[in-house]
């Protein structure tokens, strides 16, 4: 599964986890429906596992502890077996917030859901592999603590003169 965890992410996978972190579970839900959908391989079901976890997110915000209860299992299943870091996400940390959610809510109970603390809501964290592409020859360049450089014609800068680029 290591092997799966090597590569870019799915632009949707992006887009989900940005909605997620912006508290849009259901948005969130629909944008990594489509990297899921899309993915062949396996890492296909670590999207998934992200997806349930914001449904799970999503049901806890409208006060629905089974839905709650149910999905945060089912999320488990797709997530458990992935490496601590798979594409840059931090998975083992998702899946501790999802479970300090979870414990949290059970102790709630359906009762008192909606008494639950906002900040257990934590957003997901990754990092984004860049790639470059020479302006000036199109070869793929190296990057090497945000020095940039053309392994072919030796164009290179500094990825920090850069930041207007990114959102
Ligand atoms: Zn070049």
């Amino acid at each position: 599964m290591s092997k799966d965890c090597e590569g870019t992410l799915h632009p949707k996978a992006i887009e989900g986890m940005k909605l997620f972190n912006a508290g849009k579970f259901f948005e969130a839900h629909e944008e990594l429906e489509i990297a899921w959908l899309a993915e062949k391989g396996n890492v296909r079901n670590l999207y998934r596992g992200i997806l349930q976890v914001g449904v799970m997110y999503l049901h806890v915000t409208r006060g629905n502890y089974n839905g709650a209860v149910k999905l945060y299992e089912r999320s488990m299943k797709w997530l458990k077996d992935w490496p601590d870091i798979c594409r840059g996400i931090q998975v083992a940390e998702l899946k501790s917030n999802a479970e300090n959610l979870i414990k949290a809510i059970k102790i709630l109970g359906a009762e008192r859901i909606k008494e639950f603390d906002l900040s257990l809501l934590r957003p997901i964290t990754w990092s984004e592999k860049r790639i470059w592409i020479c302006d000036r020859c199109g070869t793929e360049m190296h990057e090497k603590n945000c020095k940039v450089s053309c392994p072919n014609c030796g164009n290179r800068f500094d990825c920090s003169d850069l930041n207007i680029y990114f959102d």
